[in-house]
């Protein structure tokens, strides 16, 4: 049974500054994701802290919110078979360090917290992310 679904990739201040945004979104592209709906932001500290809740305990948090704020963003909506897990797979380990060869974050990411790109990483999450930058 086919399952196109749609997630919502984040180009990163790292990957926007360095103007890697037409190389990613090559990548998706070459991995058969459709780019639905794009814009290139730059989102207050406290909206970051709205989108990155979840994390809202980890030590990392504060630091996480400042960096997404920092500088402008490229939001998107992509679509392909399997979206969520498939660009999970495309953006690879949240460490750039332990990314495999092929995948965004081992290409272009330096750190663990510059690591170029965001992926929802579920429906439910691709869903109120979707809706976070693109509700009308
Ligand atoms: N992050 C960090 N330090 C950590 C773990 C995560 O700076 O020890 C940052 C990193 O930028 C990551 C984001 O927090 O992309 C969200 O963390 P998550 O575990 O959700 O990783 P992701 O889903 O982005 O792979
Ligand atoms: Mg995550």
């Amino acid at each position: 049974m086919s399952n196109t679904e749609q997630t919502l990739s984040i180009i990163k201040p790292d990957a926007v500054e360095r103007n890697l945004e037409n190389e990613i979104k090559e990548m998706f592209k070459n991995n058969g994701f459709s780019i639905l709906k794009e814009k290139k932001i730059k989102i207050e500290k406290s909206e970051a802290e709205k989108f990155y809740k979840v994390h809202e305990t980890k030590p990392f948090y504060n630091d996480l919110c400042e960096y997404l704020s920092s500088g402008p963003i490229v939001v998107m909506t992509l679509e392909k078979e399997n979206a969520i897990l498939g660009n999970r797979d495309l953006m690879g380990a949240t460490n750039p360090k332990d990314a495999k060869e092929g995948t965004i974050r081992k290409k272009y990411g330096i750190s663990i917290d510059k690591n170029s790109v965001h992926g929802s990483d579920s429906p439910e999450n691709a869903k109120i992310e979707i809706d976070f930058f693109f509700k009308d």
